[in-house]
């Protein structure tokens, strides 16, 4: 009996670890602060930060998928899109948009183009749960190319 209790309490920890960063996420819910980008926020890992305000912070992909494969995140906690736009502040999603552009042009975008994206829960293939847009240039970027190469990256 105390050995299969015990056996039940092993499955409820590691089934309630931390995903894999292979595996998609729900994009709605409740925000969960050990997601990794949670994590870059507070220093640990280390990230190669490109660019940060009061509001907002891009750093590196570390899977990159083009040669400029940037991660611009809002600082505050938010899963996805439909979260950040329906709960944050005016000054929050202001400071997002504006730094798109900014971060575009300091990574040297604007004359080639670039693409920008954010995928959203499962169906979306999101695999980390605080909302993040994919700033993708230095060649011409066809996003679902992009995605299926990223896959088989991750797979
Ligand atoms: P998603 O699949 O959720 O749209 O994108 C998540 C992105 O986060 C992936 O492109 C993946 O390479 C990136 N990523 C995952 N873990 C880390 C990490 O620890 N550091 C950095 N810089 N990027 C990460």
């Amino acid at each position: 009996m105390i050995n299969k209790l015990f056996f039940a309490f092993l499955l409820l920890v590691f089934s309630s670890g931390s995903l894999a960063s292979n595996e998609t996420v729900s994009g709605i819910g409740k925000y969960d602060s050990n997601n990794v980008f949670a994590k870059i926020l507070q220093g640990k890992p280390p990230a190669k930060i490109v660019f940060e305000n009061e509001y907002v912070l891009a750093f590196e992909d570390i899977h990159p998928i083009k040669p400029v494969h940037v991660l611009i995140i809002p600082k505050g906690q938010y899963r996805s899109l439909v979260d950040f736009s329906s709960t944050a502040s005016d000054q929050e999603i202001i400071a997002i948009v504006k730094s798109m552009g900014k971060i575009a042009k300091v990574m040297g975008l604007t004359k080639n183009g670039f693409s920008l994206m954010t995928n959203s829960g499962h169906n979306g293939g999101q695999t980390v749960s605080h909302l993040h847009f994919h700033l993708l240039g230095g060649e011409p970027v066809n996003c679902e190319k992009a995605l299926r190469e990223k896959n088989s990256i991750n797979h």
